[in-house]
């Protein structure tokens, strides 16, 4: 069952990621190509419809989207949808995470690959990480708990900071999941490649690693460490897609079945042309596609993850 659906309100993003986004910048959509605040109601509405309980904004940074409050708030009140996450890199966290709460919001993960400044910077082109660390802990104060912080661990970047994340979050009470480098991206490097086996067997030197009772929706598998820490690792194989309840919603309003997928049904223009019914009709006939969807077609595709929102 497809009840899990990402959406992506904004390709705008204050860093610049460098296995993310080209550090020129992209050429982003103009503010009439993007879907409005009650077109993206509107959308929610239709999809929690066809059996969407669960939904995650991402973007870009969706904390940059003016309307991002308001939109949770609306969100929380479709009948149908049980949870609504939020996904950022915590620079603008401090300043909106008690809006957030506010509004009703469920949950969050935030991105964070490093705890040494100038790395951070460097990271993603922002002097950032005193915001993202002080977003963290507002957030906490605010009352979010369960906080996910996702690390991309590459070669040479920060693969010496693996056990320092570690201690990190069980410091602070955090859900730490590492990610592969994903070879999706024209960023790719395959020499920065640092597979989950090897985090993993780094964890076993010094840990001792068992099956973890906690689970989230995701590809994310969680382990215990030490019998208390819980940690995730995020593999990026294509084994993911045989348990993929994942559906995407571009800030444009392109519907993709698939992270991988290249055009996406374009929702956008669909919207002053039909009514609600019609529109879950065409949604649905596209969702009953993905499970016919040859993953390995789409292998070589190359997207930029601020594109689509990971
Ligand atoms: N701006 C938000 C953030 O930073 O969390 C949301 C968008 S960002 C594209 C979502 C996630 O995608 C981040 O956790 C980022 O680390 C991850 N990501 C981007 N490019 C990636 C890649 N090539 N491989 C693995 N993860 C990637």
């Amino acid at each position: 069952m497809y009840n899990y659906l990402r959406i992506s309100v904004t390709d705008q993003c204050n860093l610049r990621c460098t296995y993310c986004t080209p550090c020129c910048g992209l050429d982003l959509y103009r503010d009439d190509e993007k879907l409005s605040s009650e077109q993206i109601v509107r959308l929610g509405r239709i999809f929690a419809g066809l059996g969407v309980t669960r939904v995650r904004f991402t973007g870009g940074e969706p904390l940059l989207r003016k309307d991002i409050l308001s939109l949770v708030a609306a969100f929380k009140n479709i009948p149908g949808i049980e949870q609504v996450h939020l996904t950022t890199n915590g620079i603008l966290l401090g300043k909106m995470a008690a809006g957030l709460k506010q509004a009703g919001l469920d949950g969050l993960n935030v991105s964070l690959d490093t705890l040494v400044k100038e790395r951070f910077k460097a990271l993603t082109g922002f002097d950032g990480l005193s915001d993202v660390l002080t977003g963290i802990a507002l957030a906490q104060k605010t009352g979010f708990e369960n906080i996910k912080v996702n690390a991309v661990i590459m070669a040479g970047k920060n693969d010496d900071e693996i056990f320092d994340l570690i201690g990190f979050f069980k410091q602070h009470n955090l859900i730490g999941r590492f990610i592969e480098f994903m070879a999706i991206t024209p960023l790719w490097d395959e020499q920065l490649y640092f597979s989950i086996e090897r985090i993993q067997a780094l964890c076993r030197s010094r840990y001792i690693v068992e099956p973890s009772l906690f689970r989230s929706l995701g590809p994310a598998e969680y382990y215990s460490l030490d019998q208390t820490q819980p940690i995730g690792f995020i593999h990026t194989v294509v084994e993911n897609c045989q348990q993929c309840s994942r559906l995407r919603l571009s800030a444009s309003g392109k519907l993709k079945i698939c992270l991988y997928e290249e055009q996406g049904l374009s929702l956008k223009p669909l919207l002053s042309e039909m009514t609600d019914s019609e529109l879950a009709v065409c949604i649905s006939e596209r969702i009953k596609e993905k499970n016919k969807i040859d993953h390995q077609f789409f292998k070589n595709r190359q997207i930029y993850m601020s594109q689509i929102g990971g």
